[in-house]
């Protein structure tokens, strides 16, 4: 985690937003999107998925966004990778961290990489073996990422067993961390707080993520409940775009510009700066004419007098 800062966010909208799209976002427009959040001093980004352009239109220009954030100093720079394919056109490209995905549910896992739980982290295996296998490769960090461990839109509920299994099969692999994922947003508070406890009891100095989505409204209440149990990463996107194929009615990730207020308001340093951050909000919009943005900050504003936890000059209003 970078220096100064209690909590490192990480934007995701380039990835899980523009994910399910059918209109490209122009190459031009998503580096611009990422020069002004990294100006901002956001910590992360998760800049594109190396996922075939069968299954999605939205990345043919990978290589491209990765150099891009990879030039923006400070940055920590991810991609999303579904396989081993994914890892051999990423690992090149010098990217700092690969997030691997898994769905704790069977079936949500068959429909979205179209394979078994077993078979994917057997290809996890390949993957951190490819990573190991050069010495400027070893740099890259891999994180095995837990989608539906907080509920699934086929199977219904997910049993937190099943997700510290996948979570120490993953370190076993060589996962240097994890990352807990509601993907279809059907987690509350209560049941956030004990499933992080439980992992950060089982997965003791692990880097551990959150990962939640805004579908039935929770999400930021989903945020203070795995604060409470100590967690202190958190994926985010800008206008709370994103959703996922298999989750009917699926609104965005959390939405970033509101997850930065809530916890520098909580006296927690993000490195941040609101303001600058929601000027990124009229790229998405003029790219984006149909999609809804989200967002309360961008609505009503900051309350008069509000001071951030993040020293100047980096969260200037
Ligand atoms: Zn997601």
């Amino acid at each position: 985690m970078r220096e100064g800062i209690d909590v490192q966010v990480c934007e995701v909208g380039l990835r899980d937003g523009l994910q399910g799209l059918h209109t490209f976002f122009p190459t031009e427009a998503k580096k611009q999107w990422i020069e002004i959040e990294a100006a901002a001093g956001m910590p992360a980004i998760e800049v594109c998925s190396f996922v075939p352009t069968s299954v999605s239109i939205q990345f043919t220009d990978a290589q491209e966004s990765v150099a891009h954030a990879l030039a923006q100093p400070g940055l920590h720079v991810m991609a999303l990778i579904p396989n081993l394919k994914g890892a051999e056109r990423a690992l090149p490209t010098g990217v700092h961290q690969l997030n691997y995905v898994t769905s704790v549910s069977e079936e949500h896992n068959l429909r979205n990489v179209r394979r078994t739980v077993e078979e994917s982290l057997t290809e996890f295996g390949r993957v951190a073996a490819l990573r190991n296998s050069k010495p400027e490769w070893k740099k890259t960090r891999i994180c095995g990422a837990m989608a539906t461990a907080l509920g699934c839109t086929i199977k219904g509920q997910v049993e937190t067993k099943d997700v510290l299994r996948m979570g120490e099969r993953y370190l076993k692999l060589g996962a240097d961390e994890l990352a807990i994922a509601d993907t279809v947003g059907y987690a509350s508070p209560r049941q956030v707080k004990a499933m992080f406890q439980e992992a950060a009891r089982a997965f003791p100095g692990v880097p551990l993520t959150a990962h939640f989505h805004d579908t039935r409204g929770l999400g930021l209440a989903n945020v203070v409940a795995a604060l409470e149990a100590g967690c202190r990463r958190f994926d985010a996107s800008l206008a709370g775009l994103g959703g996922c194929p298999f989750a009917p009615g699926a609104t965005g990730n959390i939405v970033m510009d509101d997850l930065i207020f809530l916890l520098e308001s909580m006296g927690l340093k993000t490195g941040v700066a609101l303001s600058k951050l929601l000027e990124a909000r009229a790229i998405i919009r003029a790219n984006l004419k149909d999609e809804p943005l989200y967002g309360a900050i961008a609505k009503a504003g900051l309350p008069k007098g509000f001071r951030p936890a993040s020293p100047l000059p980096l969260a200037a209003e």
